[in-house]
């Protein structure tokens, strides 16, 4: 068993390792995440099938724990949840506070330890292979045990509100930690969930790097725009840039419309390849599940907006 240092210096070599390999590929596979090097070998971070993960002979506490991925409009199989104090709730494995693996999330609990939480997007193209986003550090900062659930932190200044009849404490808690799981948890999953449902690969020109992908809201965020795929695109920089100046536009018939001053200008290959020539095509990558392509409504109030300012 490693103590109490060692198990520090362990968990920030974790951290390094999917810093790094995040930067390469974002989203990994549990095949991925079976090769972490550790003194000579090769350690798993999460379970070939389960939901949480404790590295047998290095540690008593968890070192992940994962949610697996549900496209939009199925049921959830766990209904991981927010608490009235805008905390992520992770439930139990089961409902018997002693099973093993609630343990170990306890013993990470009690410990003060990072952890690193994977949360399924999609699938690798072409296969059924989960892919999973890692959010970390988080930790775990309270138990309740009647909702057989833990509340998870992703800064260490979130706070669990235990007093809820303290109603100004909640509120201002509440907006606090709400704030952090949007830029930590929400915003980064609804873009691995769009990038995998097109594939990785940018629906205009099918560009395949997916760290040069962006989620693009079709109704923005700030307007209500909702998370769900069918409100998203999965576009390259260029092309998100595009879109949201509305020098890009896409009508319900997912044809792609280039603003006329720009085709009236000529100014080098990308202007001409990138753009110029995209206009008239149709998308080229659009998700094969129905339920996660552009909503036809969404888009028809988005093009309006691209003919106004055309
Ligand atoms: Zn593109």
């Amino acid at each position: 068993m490693l103590g109490a240092s060692e198990e520090l210096v362990f968990r920030e070599s974790v951290f390094a390792w999917l810093r790094a390999k995040t930067l390469a590929t974002p989203y990994l596979t549990r095949d991925d995440l079976s090769h972490f090097p550790w003194q000579g070998r090769e350690v798993r971070l999460l379970g070939p099938q389960t939901g949480i993960w404790k590295i047998a002979g290095l540690s008593d506490a968890a070192i992940a724990f994962s949610t697996s991925f549900v496209p939009d409009g199925k049921h959830r199989p766990y209904e991981d949840g927010f608490g009235p104090d805008g905390l992520l709730r992770y439930k139990w494995r089961g409902t018997d506070p002693n099973h093993s693996d609630n343990r170990a999330l306890r013993r990470a609990m009690e410990r003060g330890l990072p952890l690193v939480y994977f949360v399924g997007v999609g699938y690798r193209p072409g296969t059924q292979t989960q892919w999973f986003n890692a959010e970390f550090p988080v930790f775990l900062v309270a138990e309740e045990r009647t909702a057989h659930q833990f509340a998870v932190a992703h800064e260490i200044e979130q706070k669990p509100i235990v007093d809820l009849a303290d109603s100004a404490a909640l509120e201002i808690a509440k907006r606090y930690n709400e704030r952090v799981v949007k830029v930590r948890h929400h915003q980064p999953e609804f873009r691995g969930r769009v990038i995998s449902a097109y594939e990785s690969r940018c629906a205009v020109c099918r560009l395949p790097f997916a760290e040069l992908l962006d989620a693009a809201h079709i109704r923005p965020d700030a307007e209500g725009g909702s998370a769900r795929v069918s409100n998203g695109m999965s576009l390259c920089k260029i092309h998100h840039g595009a879109y949201d100046t509305e020098i890009l536009g896409i009508s319900p018939d997912l044809t792609v419309h280039i603003r006329q001053s720009v085709l009236e200008t000529f100014d080098g290959p990308t202007l001409q390849h990138a753009l110029k020539e995209m206009d008239g095509q149709e998308l080229r990558q659009v998700p094969s599940m129905k339920s996660c392509q552009p909503d036809r409504d969404l888009l028809a109030e988005r093009f309006e907006k691209f003919r106004a300012a055309s």
